[in-house]
């Protein structure tokens, strides 16, 4: 039985629509809900958002927001979301230089957090951009601890 998912953003509402199982990265960890699931509300983490549908999975990244879930909807307020077939990889791997560049460049602490933050963002993006239909996913470049632990 399906389960209804709106993911909206501040510019847009990115996907509405029925699924099988949605994943998210939930404040504790990655979860997965159901129809049926117990009501919820939570934060989100930088992660992946995971629509599985019997004609294909579809995968966006999300920077923050929150979510709630009710037995038969999961909605979904991103502050930054975008689907893996609108994310710009050019940019992501740019971004992604950039940081590792500040970062060993010793900052001063007060920054780490927003170039760390930056550095997990980019690196997600890369990884999810890479998961659009009919590319294989090969080796993305992970920042260490980065790694989701995830193959969908
Ligand atoms: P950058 O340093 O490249 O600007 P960022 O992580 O600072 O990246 P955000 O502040 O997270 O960017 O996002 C700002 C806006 O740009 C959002 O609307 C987000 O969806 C969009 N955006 C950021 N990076 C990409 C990308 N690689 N492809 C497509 N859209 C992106």
């Amino acid at each position: 039985m399906a389960i209804k998912v709106d993911i909206v953003t501040p510019e847009k509402m990115l996907f509405s629509g029925e699924v099988d199982m949605v994943t998210l990265p939930g404040a504790n960890g990655q979860m997965g809900i159901l129809r049926g699931h117990a009501p919820l509300l939570s934060t989100l983490d930088i992660g992946e958002i995971v629509l599985h549908r019997r004609e294909g999975n579809e995968y966006i990244a999300v920077s923050g927001g929150v979510v709630e879930v009710r037995p038969d909807k999961v909605t979904i307020l991103a502050d930054v979301a975008e689907s893996s077939e609108e994310i710009d990889e050019q940019r992501a791997q740019a971004a992604l230089e950039r940081a590792r560049k500040l970062l060993a460049e010793s900052p001063p602490p007060q920054q780490v957090p927003e170039i760390m933050a930056s550095l997990r963002r980019s690196s997600l993006r890369l990884k999810v951009a890479r998961r659009r239909a009919g590319r294989r996913i090969g080796a993305v470049p992970q920042f260490e601890g980065e790694d989701e632990g995830e193959n969908h």
